[in-house]
């Protein structure tokens, strides 16, 4: 029954999706449109697609249904959660001519489609499994954006919205408005996720039945069996024995979410809910909410509002996947061999860290060797990016611009004029203030606290040697710092920083030109990789924001030129042509609170 809380026995549920009023396309997405081997510009004009891509109306032979799964949320089980907001259509067979160019990314040959946001399911809880313009356009361009990085993702075909409205209450708002239902059209090989085995842990139901109810332990069994011939079919095909298989399978999902958070990183992505429910089994990024992309650079960076304690800050990214990875392991259980699970999870870190570092050579140009100071160069240029308040995008990509002392002593020599680029998108002073004082204003329950306390050094003691308070007083007292620095001093000490650290740089890329002839094709090839590694463009959080505000008065455009700039994030746009909206950091923050 729609809208009740738990479904026995059940791994899914058949619903209908519930018809949009007035189903209009806000955009499409032609790249993933064609996986389905559908044509972009026919769908656009097909007076039909927005009925059927947003499920208003159900194509002849689809079985909608709801998937059931669980899922640690923060931390703890949340018991039964499932789709409450999506509704699978079915799967479409991948056209002929494009098999085998997909062995790898998708064995199976087919694509699942699902539509979010099509109306109230069986997990819906309180909820109404509606999605407005404002989260259907960020997940329909983030899915898209994150396609184009080369990072694996689940995808967006269309985004429609609707006459329909419903009453959100939006965060930092607090109005209550109506808005605009509105539905992604969702493809991946599988939405399967690290919660859709985690039911088979809680739940009497699925235990113990006699008859012809199979027993909980044989549907996670047919469920594992079902994703490793599925999706997995080299590990299908190279073990007989059942738990090595499995073994396999589990180490393989590992390796896959390591080299994804590998690749957030080194991005400057935050997911911003990574529960055990929002975790592929096929390794790719799935479910676009709060998520961010760094700009000003903070290792403590964190962007879902509700996130008060930073479970889920770009620097607990990786132990977290690890975490949730030892929640799978448990799930798993008697299919796989305990010890051998716990092996897999020990390598996790060490694994992270290398191929972690493997894409920050490339993301330096540091291609040709392997140099042991080259962890340090990383995590000092990540320092000073965070020292001087450097932008996590904008800094990797002009670092190209520096260049190789072997190769001449021209343009660029000592990095004079990178610096001058860099230093500019550096916080200035100015919008540090603005920023301090905001951030005063959200520690302001603490900071009292804290003036409580210290008249009270009773209560003092007490509070005082908790982390995330001697944390916070101390970050309290580097801004205090900060703030009474002098504009010049600042800049001066700042330029005098990206010298050093661009010095150690310059002298990094001597070694890579050691022993070779061809020092200028290696300087140009060095330069290409960092071009089509370091992309010139993100979806940061203000270019969202334009693009919904935009829509939501009616304009459609921006959302349709923002993904067109997205699709292609290397090229070397001017700042022209960039998605318009403010380029200050102060600017920005303040953009960014209005989400
Ligand atoms: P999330 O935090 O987005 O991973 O969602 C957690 C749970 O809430 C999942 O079971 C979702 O299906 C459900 N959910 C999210 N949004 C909605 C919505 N608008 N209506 C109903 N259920 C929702
Ligand atoms: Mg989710
Ligand atoms: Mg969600």
């Amino acid at each position: 029954e729609p809208g009740s809380r738990t479904v026995s026995g059940a791994c899914f549920s058949r619903v209908q999706p519930q018809p949009l009023v007035n189903p209009t396309f806000v955009a499409v997405s032609g790249p993933a449109l064609a996986l389905l081997g559908l044509d972009d510009k026919e769908i656009f004009h097909d007076l039909l697609g927005p009925e059927y891509l947003s499920g208003s109306k159900v194509l002849p032979g689809s079985e909608p249904a709801a998937h059931c799964y669980c899922g640690h949320q923060f931390g703890l089980f949340a018991g039964q959660l499932g789709d409450g907001a999506v509704c699978y259509l079915g799967e479409v067979e991948a056209p002929a001519d494009q098999l085998g160019s997909m062995q790898r990314d998708n064995p199976c040959g087919r694509w699942e489609i699902q539509v979010k946001g099509a109306g109230v399911t069986p997990y819906s809880r309180e909820s109404d499994g509606r999605k407005v313009l404002r989260s259907s356009i960020r997940e329909f361009l983030c899915s898209e954006a994150m396609a184009a990085l080369g990072i694996p993702t689940t995808r967006a075909a269309s985004l429609v919205t609707s006459d329909l409205y419903v009453n959100r209450d939006p965060l930092n708002n607090g109005r209550r408005r109506p808005e605009r239902c509105s539905v992604v059209l969702r493809i991946a090989p599988s939405f399967i996720r690290f919660g859709s085995f985690e039911i088979f842990q809680s739940r009497d139901e699925f235990s113990g039945r006699q008859g012809p109810s199979p027993g909980r332990h044989d549907i996670r069994a047919q469920l594992v069996d079902y994703v490793i011939d599925t999706f997995y079919p080299d590990i299908q095909r190279c073990h007989g024995n059942r738990k090595e298989r499995n073994t396999a399978f589990f180490k393989e999902v590992t390796v896959r979410t390591a080299r994804l958070v590998a690749q957030w990183q080194c991005v400057g992505f935050c997911h911003g809910v990574l529960n055990t429910d929002n975790m592929s089994i096929l390794g790719l990024t799935v479910d676009y909410g709060p998520f961010g992309f760094i700009d000003r650079f903070d290792p403590e960076f964190v962007c879902n509002a509700s996130d008060r304690r930073g479970r889920y800050s770009y620097q607990a990214q990786p132990s977290v996947c690890r975490w949730n990875l030892a929640r799978l392991a448990e799930a798993l259980g008697s299919e796989l061999h305990a010890s051998q699970a716990g092996a897999i999870l020990d390598e996790f870190m060490p694994l992270y860290e290398t191929l972690y570092l493997a894409n920050m050579r490339r993301k330096l140009g540091l291609l040709r060797r392997k140099e042991p100071e080259d962890q340090e160069l990383v995590s000092e240029l990540l320092q000073l990016m965070h020292n001087t308040g450097a932008d996590f995008t904008n800094t990797f990509r002009l670092l190209s611009g520096v260049s190789c002392p072997v190769v001449g002593e021209g343009k660029g020599a000592t990095g004079g004029p990178v610096v001058d680029l860099l230093l500019e998108q550096c916080v200035s002073l100015e919008e540090l203030k603005r920023f301090g004082e905001k951030s005063y204003k959200d520690n302001l329950e603490l900071a009292m606290v804290l003036s409580m306390a210290q008249t009270n050094p009773a209560m003092f003691g007490l509070v005082a040697d908790r982390p995330e308070v001697a944390h916070q007083l101390e970050k309290m007292g580097r801004l205090k710092e900060l703030l009474s620095t002098n504009q010049d001093e600042l800049r001066a000490k700042q330029r005098e920083d990206w010298l050093r650290w661009i010095s150690q740089y310059r002298k990094r890329l001597v070694k890579e030109c050691d022993g070779a002839r061809e020092v200028c094709t290696i300087e140009e090839e060095r330069i290409r990789v960092m071009d089509s590694t370091n992309p010139r463009v993100v979806l940061r959080n203000y270019i969202a924001q334009n693009a919904i505000q935009a829509a939501e008065n009616g304009d459609f455009s921006e959302v349709r030129r923002v993904l067109k700039v997205l699709e292609n994030p290397y090229c070397a746009y001017p700042e022209s042509e960039l998605p318009g909206g403010p380029k200050t950091f102060g600017e920005r923050y303040q953009k960014g609170m209005e989400k």
